[in-house]
């Protein structure tokens, strides 16, 4: 049985803005007020899981413990089996470029574009997302959406691996499709459909 959130204010555990302001979006038919990890000067727990989930919980479990609110962590990356899983929970890392001293998505597509040179461009992103009380139950969900990397990269919209990455049935990247459309198919929004069934009620 699903635990339901009853009283109306959540964590968004998180230090980035874009992702509160997405979540924030999503949740807003709830009516519940959010707080994010950076406004209550929460720490940022080191992500040293081996999965996704893990890394969502060791975020939702670390800002609900510290908070002692209910929070929300979301970990999402980009998998290439033929590559066996890269960049995987290293999805951000891997876009560390050494020479700029900062993350850049064009060097990291070039260099996964590289390394898959001609083997299988079969590749899907996924996204956990885990809900967790201060009394130590945890809620997580998962979401995937399914295509293949493309060459070359195509389209400014999304961030991310975007331009490279066209989902199954569709013939645009992510950076081509408008928000709207990505937004209707991505891995965080199926992870997002099934926690709200779970775990929030409309008003
Ligand atoms: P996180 O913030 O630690 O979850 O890192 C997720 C990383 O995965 C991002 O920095 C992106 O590189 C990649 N990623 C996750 N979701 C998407 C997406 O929807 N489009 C493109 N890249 C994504």
């Amino acid at each position: 049985m699903n635990r339901v959130l009853i009283n109306k204010q959540l964590v968004v555990a998180s230090h980035n803005d874009g992702k509160i302001i997405e979540i924030s979006d999503l949740l807003s038919p709830y009516g519940i007020k959010i707080f994010s990890s950076a406004g209550l000067k929460l720490r940022e727990p080191e992500e040293d899981g081996d999965t996704f989930i893990e890394n969502s919980e060791i975020k939702s479990k670390s800002a609900s413990i510290e908070s002692g609110l209910v929070a929300l962590a979301d970990d999402s990356g980009l998998v290439v089996p033929s590559l066996g899983g890269i960049p995987g929970i290293h999805s951000a890392r891997y876009a560390y470029n050494p020479w700029s001293e900062e993350r850049d998505f064009k060097y990291a597509m070039d260099k996964l574009n590289i390394e898959i040179g001609n083997k299988d461009r079969s590749a899907y992103f996924v996204c956990a997302l885990s809900l967790a009380w201060p009394d130590g139950h945890i809620e997580t969900f998962e979401g995937e959406v399914h295509g293949k990397l493309t060459w070359p990269i195509r389209g400014n919209n999304g961030f991310g691996y975007d331009p490279m990455f066209i989902a199954n049935g569709f013939d645009q990247t992510f950076g081509e499709m408008d928000p709207v459309s990505k937004h209707s198919i991505s891995h965080r929004a199926k992870a997002f459909e099934k926690l709200i069934d779970a775990c929030f009620k409309p008003q």
